[in-house]
């Protein structure tokens, strides 16, 4: 088997980039390579007694424009080659979006669901424990990411509190209210998305009303993602999650469904057994079917590596917003463009999430914390800026919303890294 390499392909969309964007020799050779990164053991006793060992990594891909940035993932897939993309990802989206952070990513190999509370408490803490050194408010700031949450987050905050023997909230973003988190924090990423789709929509005069939609994940963003494009009459056709989906060609009632999946975990059954199966006809679909579909807008928001050379030729969707964090690769990319789909990019669509976790660390940093409406404005504000900017950059040059995006980052980290010269 041919090891496929996600921080190679990531790496690639750079190349594209570079053609229109002055960028020193020395810049780009840092960029090869993340700046450093930890692995390491956590040991977490369970509930029967016995002890259990499990992997963890906190990768900081570059922090020339600030502290590093980054979720923290717990899923059995995760790797230090996952973890290393998702950190070279954020320091693209961090700079993107002008915010004054470099970019960083974390995780353990985990299937989090086998836990139990208490099990999954001890080994959130012990992961703190573990890269306590490695993390800070102005080294490297944590947030959730897949199957982590404000819970989780209020622990690690507590355990790196207790490691410093100060209360430190702005290690940490994406934390309880109670705790120093922001309003709006837990909703960031689908507000966001939600603000960039209908910015870009708008621009192929491409309404509400006439616009059919798939979304592959129905965690906290893409369920939170589809309740707002069909609160303002997207039709919204399709949805999944990871055991697979359903199809309901008049549109599926989305508010209903994301009460009834919050009591179960798996969305077929649950549907199925809810009294909507009966009313509305609709088809089980796999994840594969839905990638596929004839829709207008296709949203993937689930894992990486979805869209690939082996599907590429299938979708049939005209547009693509990646809520997810890679789920189209480089040669998917390609074929995709030939066929005159239109990729809009995760660094950008997604990128509400870290946005707010910034406006967090602003508020923990000041003491002064804002109105959920304020949060929403400026988040508002800030990703239609940035989401603007990267339009004309494409039109300009003639080149897709992938490669803006990733020139209008380097110009910013071109700049950042030149002025601060060969540092240490
Ligand atoms: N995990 C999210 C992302 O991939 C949020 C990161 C953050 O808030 O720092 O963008």
């Amino acid at each position: 088997m041919i090891h496929f390499s996600l921080l190679a392909d990531a790496s690639t969309r750079i190349e594209r980039a570079l053609k229109y964007v002055e960028i020193s020799k020395d810049a780009m050779t840092r960029l090869q390579a993340p700046k450093a990164s930890v692995t390491v053991s956590i040991p977490l006793r369970l509930d029967d007694g016995s002890l259990q060992l499990f992997k963890g990594y906190r990768v900081r891909y570059d922090d020339t424009r600030g502290p590093g940035k980054g979720g923290i993932r717990y899923h059995p897939h995760v790797s230090i080659d996952e973890v290393e993309s998702l950190a070279f990802w954020m320091t693209f989206k961090c700079a993107l979006l002008n915010l004054p952070y470099g970019g960083a990513k974390g995780g353990i190999t985990v299937e989090a669901k086998t836990l139990s509370r208490s099990e999954l408490e001890r080994l959130s803490r012990g992961y703190i424990s573990a890269i306590a050194d490695f993390i800070g408010p102005d080294v490297d700031i944590l947030a959730p990411d897949m199957y982590t949450n404000a819970t989780i987050m209020g622990w690690m905050m507590d355990q790196y509190s207790i490691i410093q023997r100060r209360i430190t909230p702005s290690v940490v973003t994406g934390k309880p209210i109670s705790m120093g988190g922001s309003q709006g924090r837990e909703t960031a990423t689908s507000v966001g998305a939600f603000q960039v789709i209908n910015t870009l929509l708008e621009k192929f005069d491409q309404s509400p009303q006439k616009t059919t939609v798939a979304v592959q994940g129905f965690g906290n963003v893409g369920a939170m993602l589809a309740q707002l494009l069909s609160q303002v009459g997207y039709r919204v056709v399709a949805i999944s999650d990871s055991q697979g989906g359903i199809y309901a060609s008049q549109g599926l009632d989305i508010p209903s469904i994301r009460r009834y999946k919050m009591s179960s975990r798996n969305l077929q059954a649950v549907y199925c057994e809810s009294s909507v199966c009966n009313i509305v006809e609709h088809e089980v679909i796999t994840n594969a079917d839905l990638l596929a579909l004839d829709v207008d807008v296709l949203i993937p928001a689930a894992l990486e590596n979805q869209i690939t050379a082996d599907n590429a030729q299938q979708i049939q969707a005209k547009y693509i917003f990646e809520v997810a964090n890679g789920p189209v690769t480089s040669q998917a990319d390609q074929i995709l463009e030939q066929k005159g789909i239109y990729v809009f990019p995760d660094i950008l669509v997604n990128a509400g999430g870290v946005t707010v976790s910034y406006f967090e660390w602003v508020q923990n940093r000041s003491g002064l914390y804002w109105t959920g409406e304020e949060v929403n404005q400026r988040l508002k504000e800030r990703i239609t800026v940035e989401t603007e900017k990267t339009w004309s950059i494409a039109q300009e040059f003639g080149v897709s919303m992938r490669t803006a995006a990733y020139i209008h980052a380097l110009r910013r980290l071109g700049e950042a890294m030149d002025a601060k010269g060969t540092g240490a």
